[in-house]
């Protein structure tokens, strides 16, 4: 299966800048699974860099789903929940993403929910390996909108 879809171009060697380069093969390191490819001209190897990956979510951050009800309660336990959502499957692999959990607004609720919501959420994106770089009631977009 070493066939392109049409459409999408293998990019350009870093090196010799030629547009013939081949993939081969996935290699995966600690953050991220990487296309490998090999320039046919000078037959250097390298990788796509998929290192920006950004996820932002504009939320209350309050689930509430059967399985994982973070709403309902009058305090969220950090332990209960993720055990809950270790056990239903709910812990993608987020290596190597930057989460940003922005306008999460404490509206109906005191601030001992919203922090320990916060906490939850903090261990969540920690056990995802995704690193959480804000969350934030604020829906401030400037420090990674470039
Ligand atoms: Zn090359």
């Amino acid at each position: 299966m070493s066939t392109t879809p049409a459409g999408q171009e293998n990019p350009v060697c870093p090196a010799c800048g030629c547009k013939f380069t081949a993939k081969k093969g996935k290699r995966r390191n600690r953050l991220q699974l990487l296309q490998v490819y090999r320039c046919t001209e000078c037959l250097h190897r390298f990788t796509t860099n998929a290192g920006n990956n950004v996820l932002v979510i504009f939320s209350d951050m309050r689930q509430d789903t059967l399985t994982l009800n973070l709403e309902h309660p009058r305090m969220v336990s950090t332990s209960l929940a993720m055990s809950k959502a270790e056990r239903e499957h709910l812990l993608p692999d987020l290596h190597g993403v930057a989460v940003y959990a922005l306008g999460v607004d404490g509206a109906g609720k005191d601030i001992a929910y919203w922090q320990t919501l916060r906490d939850f959420w903090t261990a969540y994106f920690k056990k995802t390996g995704a690193d959480l770089e804000s969350y934030s009631v604020l829906r401030d977009i400037s420090t990674f909108a470039r």
